[in-house]
């Protein structure tokens, strides 16, 4: 019999859970460990933010999971011991032949002083529908969408944000507001290049969202509601929508798996770390690209990362050799407002740079993310 321990239940440690109980025999066991009680679908955070969907259809219990032959462990990881495959939760050890670690990127407000007495962190359950109550009382005047630092996950999401936003407010006919994006990046999803950028620009323009790149936020003042940038400006506003800061789990740090600034490296087709039989997947990783930037942090990734890593563990308990590869190909909706969503697919490890292309916005693409989120749910719950 065999174990496989995988950290985090999210998008990647869910996907490759699944795969892992297709490849392996019964008797073999797969814990999946979360801190949480729920998955969450991530992406419908957005339509929560603007009143499409309530914040319960975004989430689905993990308990489901046992009666597919998964064990769970609804409990925070507090220790990870990668030389011995052991995880610690809940007061217990667990020591696996293998190691997933899929535990995503933690969302700190407090590395930008301020931040944290803002509510409309939209990249939490909470946070999206504090944004939503606020729209929907909001008289008038300016929404701030604030990027506060790079890495953060799902580069679209927040130009994603403005826009749906813009749209919302557009249909409140009567309504004078503005939607501005305050972005710590040069460029809107800048690693999947200059086409894709300008893309995303164009749709902001069209849609009269100002855009101010480069700009990182050094104070939030709640009371004044006003921000502060490195660059000495300062903005006020009346509704603000933000990404917070990201950075490794504290737990993957302490193991020795990641510098506490930066994430785990592994290698970038088998997603294997340093430690032999220890894989990370997902947010958690830093991978490095030859344009040097780094890998998006993305679900489409963590998707396809953990079913690679499910191939290569199934094959290696098999005593067979494993050709999988993980090959750098991702696509993403960017849902424009109005029942109009675009799209960008390409192979972010194309040398000598990501080979991505945008398509056409349309009212398909936006059916095409609707039907994804089906798809989600309807595959394992
Ligand atoms: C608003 C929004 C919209 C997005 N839209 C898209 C999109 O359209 N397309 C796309 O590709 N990506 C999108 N993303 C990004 C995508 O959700 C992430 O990239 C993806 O979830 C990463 O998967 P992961 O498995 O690495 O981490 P996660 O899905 O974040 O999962 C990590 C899991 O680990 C658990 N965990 C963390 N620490 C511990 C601990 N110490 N102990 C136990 N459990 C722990 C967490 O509870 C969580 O369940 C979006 C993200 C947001 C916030």
């Amino acid at each position: 019999m065999h174990r496989v321990l995988i950290g985090g239940g999210g998008v990647g440690g869910l996907v490759t859970a699944h795969a892992l109980r297709r490849l392996l025999p019964a008797t073999d066991e797969i814990v999946v460990f979360d801190a949480s009680p729920v998955h969450t679908f991530w992406p419908s955070l957005l339509w929560v933010m603007t009143g499409t969907r309530r914040a319960e259809q975004a989430m689905r219990p993990f308990s489901t999971l046992r009666e597919r032959g998964i064990t769970v462990v609804t409990a925070p990881i507090t220790r990870i011991d990668p030389g011995s495959h052991t995880i610690t939760a809940g007061e217990r050890q667990w020591t696996g032949d293998v190691l997933v670690l899929a535990l995503g990127a933690q969302l700190d407000p407090a590395l930008v002083p301020g931040l944290a007495a803002e509510a409309g962190n939209f990249y939490t359950v909470p946070g999206a529908e504090a944004v939503r109550n606020s729209l929907r009382t909001l008289t008038g005047g300016r929404v701030v969408v604030l990027i506060s630092r790079v890495p953060f996950k799902c580069p679209a999401a927040p130009y994603e944000a403005a826009m749906l936003i813009e749209g919302y407010l557009r249909k409140r006919r009567g309504l004078e507001a503005t939607v501005e994006v305050w972005a710590a990046e040069p460029a809107p999803m800048g690693v999947a290049g200059p086409t894709v950028s300008q893309a995303v620009v164009d749709a902001l323009t069209e849609r009269h969202i100002a855009y101010h790149p480069n700009q990182r936020v050094t104070a939030v003042d709640a009371d004044a509601h006003r921000l502060t940038f490195q660059s000495g400006d300062t903005v006020s506003y009346d509704l603000l929508a933000y990404v917070p800061p990201h950075r490794v789990p504290p737990v993957v740090a302490e193991a020795g798996l990641a510098p506490a600034d930066g994430w785990v490296a592994v290698d970038r087709a088998t997603l294997e770390t340093r430690f032999p039989n220890v894989f990370a997947i997902g947010d958690v990783t830093g991978i490095s690209l030859a344009i040097g930037k780094p890998l998006p942090k993305a679900g489409v990734f963590a998707h396809r990362q953990g079913e690679v890593v499910a191939q290569i563990v199934a094959q290696r308990i098999a005593g067979r050799p494993a050709p999988d590869r993980f090959d750098g190909v991702g696509e993403c909706f960017i849902e424009m407002g109005g029942g109009i969503a675009g799209f960008a697919r390409g192979n972010f490890y194309a040398e000598p740079a990501p080979a991505v292309r945008a398509y056409r916005p349309g009212r398909h693409w936006h059916a095409g993310k609707v039907a994804f989120e089906r798809h989600w749910w309807g595959q394992w719950w």
